[in-house]
């Protein structure tokens, strides 16, 4: 009754980019491991909710993870929602994710990147064959009959085969036949490290060998004693005070698939109509997917510490996507469905206040951790910006929060805030002068700028794509409008000084005959000429009216097929 079944293609691709690439982060499996482990604990817990029987007479949650020196094994097993042949061929023969196609596709073959890139999309299950010739699975789904249970075994070749098994306990085992350079992974010691590097804050306890004890003469007395190893808490359930930097940077790769550091971090826990605690973390590099179409987000809800659901979607909005972490609802009903979620105007309350706790975090960045906010600027400014468009209610702080290029300094970098901007304004300036280009050269050197800098007034220098987005949806800040210097009259307003006005009045007069010539030669194709005073070394530029389309976004839509 043993089949034989092919892994999907994209899964034998990430065998072996997995094995070579993630070679010097080996130990990474167990954490793979444990994690499934402790996953398949939240979703029995969960489903348990509507069906208590599914537990039986065996309530209590465990993972265990004991290695076998003589059989050269390391197994860990659990006692969670296990699974049956097919999902065994499902869940360990294939790739579901979305964008798996995509992700592969990214892959450069420089070892470090991959590294990085593969931890971020979750190695998962597969990376047991980093250090394991043979992998087999035993399991047997909670609610069916001991003789219903499914073995999976496979060298990771290509190939691996189901059979039908009887199993006394529920849950899952996971036994890694150990490649033979990899035997120092049996030492109790080693194993103990590793666990508990990755497993701290997982909530289910975890249970190892007892470490040795020796008796009067230090001999060691033989014991197959098991005992916990971990705290098995809630990392966000504790207080701030007794959290390292290290625990929360620990949890921080656990809940990212990150191999780096965090940047920041914000924890905190809301009461009053709402009651929820969040911990949530901006990355130091932007993670893959941040520009594809359907990027992952990153925030895991639980409600009363029990997993809900991955990927949340609800509890971040678009331009807060690169935020990670969790967040746990004490008042949102635990049998809820995805569907009803989606729905849920609690869910929406707690959105809003976790955006407002990173918007905190980020002006607290801005104001006392200058060089981190800069860091924090050059990778997900872009993405912050869109929320200018997106996020009505919270658009003058992320405007506060965004950094442009500007005449003011010499290189393109975005380091002026329109604070900054509006504190060097000029007597008698009322707005906030930008232009918008496809690069920073093309902004620098156009000819609109000429009497800015002639009279010294700075200009914001808008290069990035969602730039047009971002004045679009922001004509003002601070009381202070946005105009751009392609568009309109080019009425310099206040800032005109008398003998200016007098020159434009002069220039107007005398060329009066050639801007009717050149109206009649140019017809339909302009809806005016006018002659200016205020280009000093360019004889003639191109503007828009004051409210049509810039041109930058004209060919922008142009560009897209719009
Ligand atoms: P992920 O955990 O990101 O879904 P993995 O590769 O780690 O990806 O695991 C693939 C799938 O295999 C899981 O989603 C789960 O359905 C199943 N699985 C793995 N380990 C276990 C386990 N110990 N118990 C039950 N199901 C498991
Ligand atoms: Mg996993």
């Amino acid at each position: 009754m043993k089949q034989t079944h092919s892994f999907q293609t994209e899964v034998k691709q990430l065998l072996q980019l997995m094995i070579h690439s993630l070679y010097s982060n080996k130990e990474i499996f167990l954490r793979e491991l444990i994690s499934n482990a402790a996953d398949a604990c939240d979703k029995l817990r969960f489903e348990s909710l509507n069906n208590a029987s599914l537990l039986g007479d065996d309530a209590e949650f465990r993972i265990t993870v004991t290695a076998d020196a003589e059989a050269k094994t390391i197994t860990v097993s659990d006692n969670g929602i296990g699974m049956s042949e097919a999902d065994v061929i499902e869940h360990l023969g294939t790739i579901a994710k979305s964008g798996t196609k995509a992700f592969l596709e990214k892959l450069t073959g420089d070892d470090k990147k991959d590294a990085n890139l593969i931890g971020q999309f979750g190695v998962g299950f597969y990376s047991a064959f980093i250090v394991a010739d043979s992998v087999t699975v035993e399991s047997r789904k909670a609610g069916v009959a001991e003789n219903e249970g499914v073995r999976w075994v496979s060298a990771g070749d290509g190939e691996f085969t189901v059979e039908p098994i009887s199993k006394a306990s529920r849950g899952t085992d996971v036994i890694l036949h150990l490649k033979e350079d990899e035997k120092d992974l049996l030492s109790d010691w080693t194993l103990r490290r590793i666990v508990t590097t990755y497993s701290d804050h997982i909530s289910v306890p975890i249970y190892m060998k007892k470490a040795p004890e020796y008796d009067e003469e230090g001999n060691v007395k033989p014991s197959d004693e098991l005992e916990v190893v971990n705290q098995a808490q809630a990392l966000w359930q504790r207080p701030k005070n007794d959290i390292s930097d290290e625990q929360y940077q620990t949890f921080y790769r656990h809940v990212s698939h990150d191999y780096d550091d965090a940047l920041a971090w914000t924890h905190f826990r809301v009461e009053g109509r709402h009651e929820y605690t969040g911990l949530l973390y901006i990355p130091k590099h932007a993670p893959f997917d941040l520009y594809e179409r359907e990027p992952k987000h990153g925030v895991q809800l639980y409600v009363k510490r029990v997993f809900i659901m991955d990927d949340a979607k609800k509890l971040m909005p678009s331009y807060l996507r690169f935020i990670r972490g969790v967040i746990d609802s004490s008042d949102l009903p635990l049998n809820v469905s995805r569907e009803i979620l989606q729905e849920s105007r609690d869910l929406d309350a707690i959105r809003a206040g976790s955006v407002k706790k990173v918007l905190s975090l980020l002006e607290d960045l801005k104001k006392n951790q200058p060089e981190k906010y800069t860091e924090f600027w050059q990778v997900f400014g872009n993405t912050l910006k869109e929320g200018i468009a997106e996020d009505f209610s919270n658009k003058e702080k992320i405007a506060g929060l965004c950094r442009f290029a500007s005449t003011h300094n010499d290189g393109s970098e975005q380091n002026v805030s329109l604070a900054d901007y509006i504190g060097r304004m000029k007597e008698g300036q009322e707005k906030i002068y930008y232009i918008t280009a496809d690069s920073y050269a093309a902004a620098k050197n156009s000819p609109h700028l000429e009497i800015f800098l002639k009279k010294g007034v700075e200009v914001l220098l808008l290069t990035d794509r969602v730039d047009e987005w971002v004045v679009n949806s922001l004509p003002e800040f601070d009381g202070k409008a946005l105009v751009s210097v392609a568009k309109g009259s080019l009425d310099l307003g206040n800032l005109a000084d008398e003998e200016e006005k007098a020159a434009q009045a002069k220039t107007e007069e005398d060329n009066k005959e050639l801007v009717e010539q050149i109206k009649t030669a140019l017809g339909d194709k302009v809806e005016a000429v006018r002659a200016t005073a205020r280009l000093t070394d360019s004889p003639a530029c191109l503007v828009v009216g004051e409210h049509d389309m810039s041109q930058h976004l004209a060919r922008m839509l142009e560009a897209s097929g719009a």
